[in-house]
């Protein structure tokens, strides 16, 4: 059954002037779910006429799981993603180097693992959930143009199919992906760069773990020449490797190169099936600020990185269910608006920059490093922290995102946040 994505029914009916959300990806769904289970009427705007379907981030860690409790999906998560509870940093000459099991996490969360779901059936799950709910108005198909803040709130231009609306909230957060209309409109700088080589994404069906022994459901395989990201999603294998930038990615695209870049991963003589393929642009990037005004940009809007780790999405998630406590709390007068967003601007630019940033940088240059004694360094320093439980474990904590999120909370009140933030 295609459901019709258009519910336009919406916040007319809950009381007071709506929060805009610019952008229906994962990130903006979650903020549209979390602003309604406060009882805050919501308008969601999404310039595609349906929720995007491609594959994408598919990894969701112990922080995330335990957020995402808050909009009532991880069942449906769980019943459709893949527990994996360990997994593997290799290096493509020396085999294993070292493994990591988040089961060191049992005692301090419920999730001591990483679940495995391509990103399109969380935004699928949240839409239907948002379809049912009278407070959130969906306008898929339209296009923000145009925000300004107002006195006390903010005005947004968008293009529908009917024509120009101007909607009046009094907050809005811009999750409008990478390319940002909501960033651009603000003047905010997103300064950082580009790797010179693209990422290769290849799934293929064929069951990995019977080809290469020992293998886990997540393997970092690190190499100078071209080093892999393998792992395990509920549909398909996926391999994630470079593209040199000499290479026109339509070659590095054609079914015969795909079908010899995996062959060279290891043999298999029936050919793959390839099931999926894409090529992108990798970039670090984080927005000069996260808030204007009312105005606060989240997810991929706010902070772009390498996808080594798994965390952007995830930071993006964790983005919006922080914005959403302040929103929440501001609209019922519980909180000073001022100090609020400000706080969220702090923090959440904060843990972009220091954790986020700081660790996918780190993952992705562990993987590529071509220096010879810089390599066994790596292999020296990963084998330690797996031999050691309380190492393993501080290390585990980090990868998985308890450790911002115990640090620095969601959604904590400013003076403790920023407090934090600052020291
Ligand atoms: C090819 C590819 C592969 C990736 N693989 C991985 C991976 O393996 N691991 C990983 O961690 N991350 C990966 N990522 C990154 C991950 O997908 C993003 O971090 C995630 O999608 C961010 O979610 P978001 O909701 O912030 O932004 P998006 O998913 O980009 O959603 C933004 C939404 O806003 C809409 N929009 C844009 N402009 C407007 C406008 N003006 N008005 C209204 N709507 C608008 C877009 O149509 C889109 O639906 C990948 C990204 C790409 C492109």
């Amino acid at each position: 059954m295609t459901l019709n994505p258009q519910k336009t029914s919406g916040p007319q009916r809950a009381s007071g002037r709506p929060v805009i959300v610019a952008g229906a990806g994962p990130v903006g769904m979650t903020a549209a779910a979390r602003l309604a289970a406060h009882g805050v009427p919501v308008v969601l705007v999404e310039a595609e006429p349906v929720p995007r379907t491609d594959w994408r981030a598919s990894t969701f860690h112990a922080a995330t799981m335990e957020l995402l409790e808050g909009i009532g999906v991880t069942e449906r998560m769980h019943a459709e993603g893949l527990v994996v509870p360990l997994y593997q940093f290799r290096d493509r000459r020396d085999g294993l180097i070292a493994q990591f099991d988040f089961g060191l996490l049992a005692a301090e969360t419920r999730y001591p693992y990483r679940l495995q779901l391509n990103q399109q059936h969380l935004v699928r799950m949240v839409h239907e959930r948002l379809r049912e709910d009278d407070r959130v108005e969906l306008l898929f198909g339209s296009r923000v143009t145009g925000v300004a803040n107002t006195e006390d709130g903010v005005s947004v231009t968008v293009e529908t199919p009917g024509g120009t609306r101007t909607l009046d909230g009094t907050h809005m957060i811009g999750a409008d992906g990478p390319r940002s209309t909501v960033r651009r409109s603000l003047g905010i700088d997103f300064a950082g760069y580009t790797y010179p080589e693209r990422f290769l994404i290849v799934s293929t069906t064929v069951e990995l773990q019977d080809l290469i022994p020992g293998l886990a459901h997540v393997n970092y395989i690190a190499d100078p020449e071209q080093w892999l990201f393998v792992l395990r999603t509920p549909e398909s294998w996926r391999v994630v490797l470079p593209v040199s930038p000499d290479e026109p990615i339509e070659e590095a695209t054609a079914p015969g190169r795909l079908q010899e870049t995996l062959q060279g991963m290891v043999a298999y003589p029936d050919g793959y099936p390839i099931v999926d393929y894409q090529a992108y642009n990798v970039h670090q990037r984080v927005a000069e600020r996260f808030r204007r005004g009312n105005v606060l940009l989240a997810g991929d809007a706010a902070h772009i990185n390498s996808p080594i780790g798994g965390v952007g999405l995830n930071s993006g998630i964790h983005d919006v269910m922080d914005a959403a406590e302040r929103i929440a709390r501001i609209r019922a007068g519980d909180g000073d608006p001022e100090a609020e967003l400000a706080a969220y601007d702090a923090v959440r630019r904060h843990v972009a920059v220091e954790y986020v940033q700081a660790d996918t940088q780190r993952n992705t240059e562990r993987l590529r490093e071509t220096e010879d004694a810089q390599r066994r360094a790596t292999h020296d320093e990963m084998r330690a922290i797996a031999a050691d439980p309380e190492r393993a474990r501080a290390y585990m904590r980090r990868v998985s995102l308890l450790e911002s999120v115990r640090r620095f909370g969601i959604g904590r009140p400013p003076e403790q946040s920023v407090e934090e933030a600052r020291a």
